[in-house]
């Protein structure tokens, strides 16, 4: 008889280890406490438009990434989903100029050049830099003694590779990308080499961002989050494996250090094993009996740091597809939420995607990235929680409209969706969905599974930092191979 095998949501985590474990000869079965599988990686539509809510970019979407073989496997592509490769991927516009981040290395050379001669010594470094860490990316390796049906190792060549990039790690890595922008003259290559992943974060984040667009990779799969959220799930479906929707884990009992399944609405499911793909910082503290008190755990708690945003989307009645599909501009007048002021505005254009809009229309989105979580918690408290999202909606529409006189008066519709929302759909730590690299941090990595409780596996963006979809699929891969070593099982990446 197989065994059984419970999985606690169907984000792309979950139905990673979901894929996996049947492949593995698992009998599976996925509790997601949301109507649709997807979790973080979703959109929604709003009087017939669609707002894209996870994903911008894909790492793994080229060939070329050893991950690509993974989102492959799990059927997140395939031959019939088109990638696309935006590029120019950022377009930033100040005082009427524009800096573009085009995707090919010695276009981007010269352009850089062109707008900024003065910046030649910064620009060459830089350009050197983006070079190496082209070589650099994520290898898929089984974890030490697992049977495997094919074996996955790291080949000596990528290594050495990676090498020339290394020295270069420390650099970028003790730095905010605002203090690395600071050795540029130009203010229009600041404020784009800035809007990569934002002035706060480490400029690892920035250099590795902007590599591997430049290798080919982080497209956009066609569908976006929530097609490709569909087609894993329809995998998953297709292999046997059941979703329960609309079902929350409130527990996972554990007795004499074994848990023994889940709780739902006070029922005890039983279960040989069980995957947890709740946010693991909010797991350890919530899903058991009393808080895990393990070394690394106490680690999460202490060390992380979340990343949120208030998210803004609206319907624009105009065909917008002349326009950058991604612009950053300089607003006189901040969009605020809490102390969180943002004068520097990004937005997406759907335009030139099929299906995103009635004809001749666009959907944008937005958003302010920083901790707003105790801004709209106050909001909800106070009973103003619904005027605080229409006034940021309307200083949108407002900031909008001066900076693309087309769109006044044309918008069909508008959303917004704060930490809170985020919270209330992933039940994750103040409604993150990854985690913010600082100055200084190093890319922590957590275990799969706790030393103190039998048959328990995490897996999920929490669990190496800064996460994201690469993360989600690893950890899910990992926590599986976890399992079949456990029971002696052969971890079957395809069947
Ligand atoms: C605006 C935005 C933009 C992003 N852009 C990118 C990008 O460009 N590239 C990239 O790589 N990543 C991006 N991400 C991040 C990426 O989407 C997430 O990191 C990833 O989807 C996380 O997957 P996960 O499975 O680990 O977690 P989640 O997506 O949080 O999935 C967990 C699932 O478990 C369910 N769940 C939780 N608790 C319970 C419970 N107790 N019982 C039952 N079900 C439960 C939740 O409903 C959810 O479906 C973005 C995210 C957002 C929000």
């Amino acid at each position: 008889m197989k065994k059984r095998v419970i999985i606690i949501g169907a984000g792309i985590a979950g139905l990673t280890a979901g894929i996996y474990a049947l492949q593995s000869g698992f009998d599976v079965t996925i509790y997601e406490s949301h109507t649709i599988p997807g979790g973080a990686s979703t959109s929604w539509r709003r009087k017939g438009y669609l707002f894209e809510g996870g994903m911008h970019w894909l790492t793994g979407s080229s060939p070329k990434i050893p991950l690509h073989k993974l989102w492959r496997e799990v059927g997140a592509l395939d031959d019939s989903v088109n990638i696309y490769n935006r590029d120019p991927f950022l377009t930033f516009e100040d005082n009427r100029q524009r800096a573009c981040l085009y995707r090919d290395l010695d276009k981007l050379r010269r352009h850089f050049l062109e707008i900024s001669p003065d910046d030649r010594k910064e620009i060459n470094r830089l350009c050197r830099d983006i070079k190496k860490f082209t070589k650099m990316s994520m290898p898929v390796l089984d974890i030490k003694g697992v049977k495997v049906k094919e074996k996955s190792a790291l080949p000596l060549s990528m290594l050495l590779a990676m090498l020339p990039a290394l020295p270069r790690m420390s650099f970028y890595t003790n730095q905010t990308t605002m203090e690395f922008t600071r050795r540029f003259k130009s203010p229009l290559l600041r404020g784009l080499l800035e809007s990569v992943v934002g002035p706060e974060n480490n400029a690892s984040g920035m250099i590795f961002t902007i590599a591997t667009l430049v290798s080919g990779d982080g497209g956009y799969p066609e569908g976006g989050s929530l097609g490709m959220a569909n087609r894993m799930a329809k995998r998953f479906q297709t292999l046997g494996g059941t979703i329960q929707y609309g079902k929350e884990v409130s527990k996972v009992p554990v007795q004499n250090g074994v848990a023994s399944g889940i709780i739902i609405d006070g029922e005890q499911i039983p279960a040989d094993a069980v995957i947890i793909t709740q946010d693991t910082r909010v797991a350890i503290d919530n899903l058991f009996d009393s808080p895990l008190r393990e070394p690394w755990a106490e680690k999460m708690r202490e060390s992380t740091k979340p990343m949120m945003i208030t998210f803004i989307c609206v319907g624009v009645e105009a065909d917008l597809s002349d326009l950058p599909e991604s612009l950053t501009f300089v607003s006189d007048q901040p969009l605020r939420c809490g102390d969180l002021a943002a004068s520097i505005i990004s937005i997406n254009n759907y335009a030139g995607y099929k299906g995103y809009a009635p004809e001749g229309c666009t959907a944008i989105t937005s958003g302010i990235m920083g901790d707003s979580y105790d801004f709209w918690k106050a909001c909800k408290e106070k009973g103003t929680y619904e005027t605080e999202k229409q006034n940021l909606a309307e200083t949108f529409i407002h900031t909008l409209a001066k900076k693309l006189p087309q769109t006044a008066g044309k918008i069909a519709v508008w959303d917004v969706a704060t930490p809170l929302t985020y919270e209330r759909y992933l039940h994750s730590y103040k409604g993150s969905w990854m985690s913010i690299m600082k100055k200084g941090s190093k890319m922590e990595s957590y275990p799969s599974k706790p030393e103190s409780i039998k048959n328990v596996y995490f897996a999920g963006q929490r669990l190496v930092n800064p996460g994201g979809l690469p993360v989600a699929v690893e950890t899910g891969r990992r926590a599986v191979q976890y399992l079949c070593r456990d029971t002696d099982l052969v971890f079957q990446d395809n069947i």
